[in-house]
């Protein structure tokens, strides 16, 4: 009988049935607690949010990983008494709805269905929108979600190129990398994609000179971090027309302040950090085949690496 501590108490409603199923289908014997024992060094794994109030680590020495119902890490990874292995969330539930809050978003500006969905003075304009297989999309970032997003979109005929750290080829989809090659992905793109960590490289990716590479009337799109971009800067580019229109769903502050100037503006859309969640039934299938390996001795999935902070 292993000891599981589900540490996020705002979560439990969600999985209290889910994860004893997903237990009792992979044949795993497990006590859920809520509170660390009186001896924390006997939970087996600790299942984490990084809102969690459990912040130290040190008690948990026969702790096998953390694993968080998060896919984004950035909160937890720095946290110094976090010496055991730590995976971050990756399941079909999320990957899913970040599919369709991408697709979602380029369709609509791809297709330009403002135009029509508010259109008060009943003008009558047949401007045909162009097909997709002639729209370029750069996704930044090509990991879980940005990869199903990119294919998701190609699926589409957009013709979708990547920006990663490391490049290369994802699932027939040519992914750049370095400075060079994002400048080389944002000068052709249509619709610019950010679906990367937040780690200390990746903040202010987007910023006065970068979104100066883009090419003019580009949209952009961030469900990835708010800090991924520099708010001044994108405020700067909207203004010029440099980005036609922004939608985001992710904000260095959340909720995003009622004065935050981004409210105010016309071409700004925003989504209060909806595009993907953790769907419970999911998640706790991907958090018990973890548990799993982690008894048989197996490499864990998804496990993060803290030098490079995803
Ligand atoms: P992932 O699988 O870890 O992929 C991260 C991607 O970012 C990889 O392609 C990685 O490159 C790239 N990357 C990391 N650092 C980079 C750098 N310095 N330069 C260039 N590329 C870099 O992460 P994921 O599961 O796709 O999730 C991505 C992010 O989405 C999460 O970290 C989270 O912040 C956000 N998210 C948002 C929501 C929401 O509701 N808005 C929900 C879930 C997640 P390599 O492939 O070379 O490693």
């Amino acid at each position: 009988m292993i000891t599981l501590l589900f540490a996020s108490p705002k979560d439990w409603p969600d999985y209290q049935t889910a994860l004893p199923q997903a237990l009792a289908q992979a044949g795993i014997a497990a006590r859920i607690i809520h509170d660390a024992p009186s001896d924390a060094a006997q939970v087996d794994y600790i299942i984490y949010a990084p809102s969690s109030p459990l912040q130290d680590f040190t008690p948990f020495a026969g702790c096998k990983a953390v694993l968080s119902l998060w896919a984004g890490v950035e909160r937890i990874v720095g946290n110094a008494t976090l010496t055991q292995p730590l995976c971050r969330m990756v399941e079909d539930g999320l990957t899913e709805g970040m599919v369709e809050w991408v697709v979602g978003h380029v369709m609509r500006h791809h297709l330009g269905l403002d135009a029509h969905i508010v259109n008060p003075g009943r003008d009558w304009r047949p401007v045909p929108p162009p097909l997709a297989r002639d729209r370029q999309v750069a996704m930044l970032g090509m990991g879980a979600l940005g990869a199903a997003c990119a294919r998701a979109l190609a699926g589409l005929n957009f013709n979708v190129t990547g920006w990663s750290r490391t490049g290369g080829q994802v699932g027939g989809i040519a992914v750049q990398s370095g400075k060079d090659g994002l400048r080389d992905v944002l000068a052709t793109a249509d619709f610019i994609v950010t679906l990367l960590p937040k780690t200390p490289e990746t903040e202010n990716l987007l910023n006065g000179e970068t979104l100066a590479f883009a090419k003019r009337g580009a949209f952009l799109l961030n469900p990835g971090r708010g800090a991924l971009i520099d708010d001044t800067a994108l405020l700067a580019a909207l203004d010029t027309g440099q980005i036609a229109h922004a939608t985001l769903d992710v904000f260095r502050t959340e909720p995003l302040p009622k004065d935050h100037p981004f409210w105010a503006h016309p071409h700004i859309t925003i989504t209060p950090h909806i595009a993907a969640d953790t769907r419970a039934t999911g998640a706790a299938r991907a958090l018990v085949e973890n548990i799993r390996r982690g008894e048989a001795g197996e490499m864990l999935l998804h496990r993060v690496d803290r030098a490079r902070g995803y």
